[in-house]
């Protein structure tokens, strides 16, 4: 079976919900018999307004609260017209009783959230706990909604209550699930449906414990539920579907010709990330990489482009391989990302030249200003340190200054080139390296991991060092050997 996530973009209102409707039910049709998995988010916004619910209530400003709840039920009515408006005439009488459900259903979680928010704004205290049966409102009504477009089509669906589909720790705004108990609830009340060709629709981002206390795994946790749910009933593919096509190889307002990345391997993902590509969060998605599951990112706009797949290693390279034996036939880069507004340190030490406890000493004041570090090189006596918080700049400087000299650079940019083809191809690096023959770079780095290489230049050059090594990057459509 499929999961098929969609986010708060692709349910924002009525059209984003034909739009979904039409994904699924082709997909439901083009494949009898194995009905996926529907997983969706709150409409757009809608979690952040429940968050200000919540902070309003922990201020104990009742008004606020009730005029808040009062404008989400609102909304959620109003689409509920739009979605009935839309179906039209196709509207039968089984129907119509399901759409009356659904209002009571809409009416009612706003009313309890009124109640639950109005009586913590009497004592001016929201707990973790309270938070999250909050945040929860906004999937557990969306999906509700989804069903019903659904089901309107004459899409055979079924609602599941996220609160007993995904059983989790109680660790509130930032659950973990338990994978044995949850597919054990999905084994009861989800897979027989998706057996019986029913499509299953289901609020991401909820939870509860064995108890059945209401938990959220954390904002855009709604990935995240799709990956858990997809390793627990052993999908074939997880498709999230948002308003993007998918990874790029570059920003394209800085480079000519970003393409889309077809394939690109968990690892790799998890190096964009850090630089904004914000399409998903790769720890999101662990669950699904650790059962080999490929997932797939895809625009709800344009069903019919493929979009991105990611996947626990890409054809061709070899997690944990190296060698010209795993070479792939055409080596490139997958993608190049930069990250501007980066203020670059060097420290040197001559007092402490050679001495041990140097780097310890040096980062230990970072840390106790709770300031990130993003690039590292060093040399025998010098370490050059980037970050991008400086909020803590001069309180730093002058505590470095007790020990070591200090020069310090505003106005740089990071730029990095990954690919898992740079441990398969050792000659990679060297191209790389080489594309940006003449420019002043001020650091560079190889991780660990060594699929990025990564450059600190001036923030005037970044744009122009993207596109020499985007020049670097793989052939887009990748030979699957
Ligand atoms: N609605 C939740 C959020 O906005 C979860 C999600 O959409 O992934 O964070
Ligand atoms: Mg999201």
């Amino acid at each position: 079976m499929t999961v098929m996530k969609f986010g708060g973009t692709s349910v924002a209102d009525a059209p984003a919900i034909a739009r979904l409707v039409a994904i699924v039910g082709d997909r439901w049709r083009a494949h009898p018999g194995e009905a996926p998995l529907v997983v969706v988010s709150a409409l757009a916004g809608v979690t952040d307004r429940l968050m200000a619910v919540a902070d309003e209530a922990g201020a104990g400003r009742g008004g606020a609260v009730s005029d808040a709840v009062r404008d989400l039920e609102r909304r959620h009515l109003q689409l509920l017209d739009d979605i009935l408006a839309a179906a039209g005439a196709t509207t039968d009488a089984r129907t119509a009783t399901t759409a009356d459900e659904v209002r009571r259903e809409i009416a009612a979680s706003f009313d309890r959230l009124g109640q639950v928010a109005g009586a913590l704004s009497v004592v001016g205290e929201v707990s973790p706990r309270s938070r999250d049966a909050i945040a929860a409102t906004g999937e557990l009504v969306s999906s509700r909604l989804v069903r019903l477009a659904l089901t309107l089509a004459g899409i055979d669906a079924a609602w599941a209550d996220a609160r007993s589909a995904l059983v989790t720790s109680g660790e509130f705004g930032a659950a973990t699930p338990d994978m044995t108990a949850t597919r054990e609830a999905l084994a009861a009340s989800v897979a027989p449906h998706l057996a019986r060709g029913t499509v299953v629709v289901v609020g991401g981002y909820v939870g509860a414990t064995r108890e059945g206390i209401v938990t959220t795994l954390g904002r855009g946790g709604s990935d995240y539920s799709a990956a858990i749910f997809g390793a627990a009933l052993g999908a074939r593919e997880i498709q999230i579907w948002t308003d993007v096509d998918g990874m790029l190889t570059a920003d394209p307002r800085l480079v000519d010709h970003a393409d889309l990345v077809d394939t690109l391997s968990f690892g790799e993902a998890a190096e964009l990330a850090y630089f904004g590509a914000k399409v998903l969060h790769p720890s999101t998605i662990l669950p699904a990489i650790e059962h080999d599951i490929p997932v797939r990112i895809l625009n709800s706009r344009h069903p019919e482009r493929q979009g991105s797949r990611i996947v626990a290693a890409r054809p061709g390279g070899r997690p944990g391989g190296a060698g010209l034996a795993a070479a792939p036939a055409r080596p490139g880069l997958t993608a190049v990302a930069a990250k501007r507004g980066v203020t670059r340190l060097d420290v040197s030490s001559t007092r402490m030249l050679m001495a041990h406890g140097f780097l310890a000493r040096v980062f230990a004041i970072f840390e106790r200003h709770r300031t990130p570090v993003d690039v590292v090189t060093t040399s025998e006596v010098s370490v050059s340190v980037t970050i991008d918080d400086t909020r803590a700049l001069d309180a730093i400087v002058s505590e470095l200054r007790a020990f070591c000299e200090v020069a310090v650079e505003p106005g740089m940019a990071i730029v990095a080139a990954v690919g898992d083809d740079l441990r398969d191809d050792p000659t990679l690096a060297s191209r790389v390296l080489g594309a940006l023959a003449g420019m002043r770079v001020a650091m560079v780095s190889q991780g660990g991991s060594r699929r990025n290489i990564t450059f600190v230049l001036s923030e005037a050059d970044a744009a122009a060092a993207m596109r020499r090594l985007h020049g670097e990057r793989r052939p887009a459509r990748e030979a699957t050997a």
